[in-house]
């Protein structure tokens, strides 16, 4: 294909059929295992903080995104497991295409205190309701019963 032709088919230069396997073991990092080990013991969150760019990373990381700054054992602290319901989508199907019996309200939560934000499910009766701007909190696994992953945060609730 010259530069100049148009690609009319996307598959055609760089698919192929065939089975690849593909084993993968993602570790959550250091400052994942220690956001988690946290999470195991507490009804909290971690967070760290830029100093220079004054912010506080959500999810904690040992360096600054921005600046590039590295973050100090020092600047590592607490926030609540809440926050405010930044955007948010009723989805009624799943990941495989197939219809849900329960359509489920996923978000996008801003954490409080913090200049970071997660993923989670809301768990509500009030499916067709705006939750824009709307405050809620984590309900974990009790303890004793956690695992360490993002499977310990059941559902947010709407509070
Ligand atoms: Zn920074």
């Amino acid at each position: 294909m010259g530069f100049l032709e148009k690609q009319t088919d996307p598959t055609s230069p760089m698919h192929w059929r065939g089975d690849m396997q593909a084993d993968y073991f993602y570790p959550s990092g250091i400052a994942g295992d220690k956001f988690f080990r946290h999470l195991m013991e507490k009804d909290t969150f971690l967070a760290t903080k830029c100093k220079p760019c004054n912010k506080i990373l959500f999810p904690p990381r040992l360096y600054c995104e921005d600046c590039f700054e590295e973050i100090s054992e020092d600047d590592w602290m607490e926030v609540p497991a809440s926050g405010k319901v930044k955007l948010f989508t009723k989805a009624t199907i799943n990941a495989h295409g197939v219809k849900m019996e329960e359509p489920k309200v996923i978000a996008l939560i801003d954490i409080d205190n913090t200049d970071g934000a997660m993923l989670g499910i809301i768990k509500t009766n009030e499916l067709d309701k705006d939750f824009s701007g709307v405050k809620v909190k984590a309900v974990l696994r009790p303890k004793g019963n956690r695992e360490g992953t993002l499977k310990d945060i059941l559902y947010w609730q709407v509070i």
